[in-house]
C-alpha cells in the first residue's frame, strides 16, 4: 500500500474531487501537521513499553548449539555451486546448523550430539524474504474490500491519522503480522512503517524485535528536523544494536512542493546513514502525475540503494533508467490484484536486467501467504500474456522469493541460500498433506500446491520459531485478543 502521507498530499484522483473528499483530505493533512511526531525531539517513549506488555513471555528460546536436519527428500539450497540446477537441489541430504549459522549441507552428515530432526520425505529451503510490507495493517484487515487503492486509503487509512495509537496498540498489530509471516515461512521481512509518531515507531520495532524474525525497518520520514533526529536516534539505539535488524529510509517521489523537499531530505539522510531509500513507485496509474522519475533524479536518488515498491505503470524508457542505475523493484501481486492496481511488466523488467523481489504489502494482501503470493506472481503474467512459459518460471519465482530478495536488499552474503557460513534461516515443508500429495514433481508443487500449514519448521538465526507446525515461545490467542481490541476501536473510529 502506498504511504499515507503521500496520498494525503497528492493531486486528487477525479473520483475524489468532491467537496467531501477534499475536506477529508485537507482535514487529514492538517491533522498530520499537528501529529505528535513533531515532538520527536522531545521526551521519547521508553523502548520496552512498560506496563501493558509482558515482553519476557514473548522471547523465543535460546538457540540450540547444534541442529541436524536429517534425510530431507530435497534440499533447495538456491546455490548452484552446491547442487543441481539454478535451485542447487540436493536429494536425500542433511543440513547441519551450528548456533546461528549453516555449518554444512550434504549427505550423511555427522551430528555429534546435535538435536536431530527427521526430515524424511520433506523439503528444506531458505526462508522467504518478504521485501515490502506494512505490518501494522493487520489491524485493518478486511477493510474496504470492494475499493481500489485510492478508495481503500480514503476509507481505511487516511482517517487513521487522527487515531491515537498507543505503543501497545501498534505492538499488537505488528506482532500478529509477524506470527502470520513466520507461519508461512518468511524469515526476513521489510516493514515500511508509516511511523506516525515516536510512540508508534517504538511499539512497531519492539514487536519486530520480539518476533525473532530478521527484519528491515523502513522509517517513513520527512524534512522536519525533529523527525530526522528521531530517525538517526532510532537507527543508532534500536536497530544497530540488534544483529537481526537493518534500517532503511522511507519516502515518496514526486515533484510537487508537498513531496520534493521531503524526498530531497530523505535521499540525503539515506546517504548519510549509508542505508537504502525505499519508496512506492508508480503503484496506481494516477501516480503518473507525480513525475516520480524527475523527482528521483533531482534528489540524486537513482542508484542501487533505491528500492521501488510495485513499479507497475512504467514506460520502456523508465525501465531502462531502472536497469541503468540498478534500482530494485519489489513486486506485490496479491495487493496489486486486490486494489485493482495493475499488472507489473515483469518480463520487460527481467529482460532489462532489473532485480525484482516479492513482497506481501500490508493490509491489502489480507493474509501473509507467500505461496499464494508466488502463485499470483506467476498467474498474473500467464493470464495476461496467454503464455504458460512466460517470465517468471517456477524456478525464477522460487529464487525471487528467496535469494533474489536477499540480493535486492544487499543481504545475500548473510541470507537467501543454504550456503555454509550463511545465517541459519530456513524452512522445512511437509508435502505429506491432502493439498500436496502425491509427490509427482515436488519442486513445482512447492509453488502450485503448498499452503502455509504445510510449513512445519521455521528457523531464523538457528532459532526455532515454528516447530512441528506450531509457533514457538508465543501465545497467538493472547496476541489475537489484543489485536481484536485495537481493531474494534479502529472500526468504531472509522465507521461510528
Ligand atoms: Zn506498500
Amino acid at each position: 500500500m502506498q504511504g499515507l502521507i503521500k496520498y494525503r498530499r497528492t493531486r486528487l484522483p477525479v473520483a475524489w474531487l468532491s467537496a467531501i473528499a477534499l475536506s477529508l483530505l485537507l482535514g487529514s493533512w492538517l491533522l498530520i501537521q499537528g501529529q505528535p511526531r513533531a515532538a520527536a525531539g522531545g521526551a521519547l517513549p521508553t523502548l520496552h513499553g512498560k506496563g501493558a506488555i509482558d515482553l519476557s513471555a514473548l522471547q523465543a528460546p535460546a538457540a540450540p548449539q547444534r541442529t541436524l536436519i536429517r534425510n530431507a527428500a530435497f534440499i533447495l539450497t538456491m546455490d548452484p555451486a552446491l547442487g543441481q540446477g539454478d535451485l542447487g537441489v540436493i536429494k536425500e541430504a542433511d543440513i547441519l546448523l551450528t548456533g546461528d549459522t549453516i555449518a554444512a549441507v550434504g549427505k550423511n552428515l555427522q551430528g555429534n550430539g546435535a538435536e536431530v530432526i527427521d526430515a524424511t520425505g520433506k523439503i528444506v529451503m531458505p526462508g522467504f524474504v518478504d521485501t515490502h510490507n506494512h505490518l501494522w495493517q493487520s489491524l485493518i484487515r478486511g477493510c474496504g474490500t470492494d475499493k481500489d487503492l485510492n478508495g481503500w486509503l480514503g476509507a481505511c487509512v487516511f482517517p487513521l491519522s487522527g487515531f491515537n495509537f498507543s505503543e501497545a496498540d501498534v505492538y499488537a498489530g505488528v506482532r500478529l503480522s509477524t506470527l502470520d509471516l513466520i507461519n508461512t515461512g518468511v524469515t526476513t521481512t521489510v516493514d515500511w512503517s508509516h511511523a506516525f509518531t515516536p510512540t508508534f515507531t517504538r511499539g512497531n520495532i519492539q514487536a519486530l524485535s520480539d518476533s525473532g524474525l530478521r527484519f528491515v525497518f523502513a522509517y517513513l520520514g520527512s524534512a522536519d528536523p525533529a523527525v530526522i533526529n528521531d530517525m538517526r536516534l532510532v537507527k543508532r539505539t534500536l536497530i544497530d544494536p540488534n544483529p537481526r535488524a537493518t534500517f532503511q529510509v522511507g519516502s515518496h517521489p514526486g515533484t510537487a512542493d508537498i513531496f520534493l523537499p521531503n524526498l530531497l531530505a530523505m535521499s540525503r539522510l539515506a546517504k548519510e546513514l549509508r542505508v537504502k531509500l525505499h519508496v512506492h513507485l508508480l503503484e496506481n496509474i494516477s501516480q503518473r502525475n507525480d513525475e516520480a522519475f524527475k523527482a528521483l533524479a533531482q534528489a540524486n536518488a537513482l542508484g542501487p540503494n533505491l528500492l521501488g515498491a510495485h513499479g507497475i505503470h512504467l514506460t520502456d524508457e523508465e525501465i531502462n533508467i531502472l536497469a541503468d542505475h540498478d534500482v530494485r523493484i519489489m513486486h506485490n501481486p496479491l495487493s496489486n490484484m486486490r486494489l485493482a492496481s495493475g499488472v507489473i511488466r515483469l518480463p520487460a523488467l527481467k529482460q532489462a536486467g532489473v532485480q525484482v523481489g516479492l513482497g506481501l504489502d500490508g493490509g491489502t494482501n489480507d493474509t501473509s501467504d507467500m505461496f499464494n503470493n508466488m502463485r499470483a506472481a506467476l498467474g498474473l503474467q500467464r493470464a495476461t500474456s496467454l503464455q504458460a512459459n512466460i517470465v517468471p518460471t517456477v524456478n525464477e519465482i522460487l529464487r525471487m522469493a528467496t535469494v533474489g530478495g536477499a540480493k535486492l536488499l544487499d543481504m545475500s552474503d548473510q541470507i537467501g541460500s543454504l550456503t555454509p557460513g550463511k545465517k541459519a534461516d530456513l524452512i522445512v515443508i511437509d508435502p505429506g498433506a491432502v493439498n500436496f500429495a502425491p509427490n509427482f514433481e515436488a519442486i513445482p508443487q512447492i509453488v502450485f500446491n503448498t499452503q502455509t500449514q504445510n510449513v512445519e519448521w521455521v528457523f531464523v538465526d538457528g532459532r526455532v520459531l515454528k516447530r512441528k507446525g506450531k509457533l514457538v515461545g508465543v501465545n497467538p490467542d493472547a496476541i489475537m485478543k489484543d489485536a481484536q481490541k485495537v481493531a474494534d476501536r479502529i472500526h468504531q473510529f472509522l465507521f461510528p
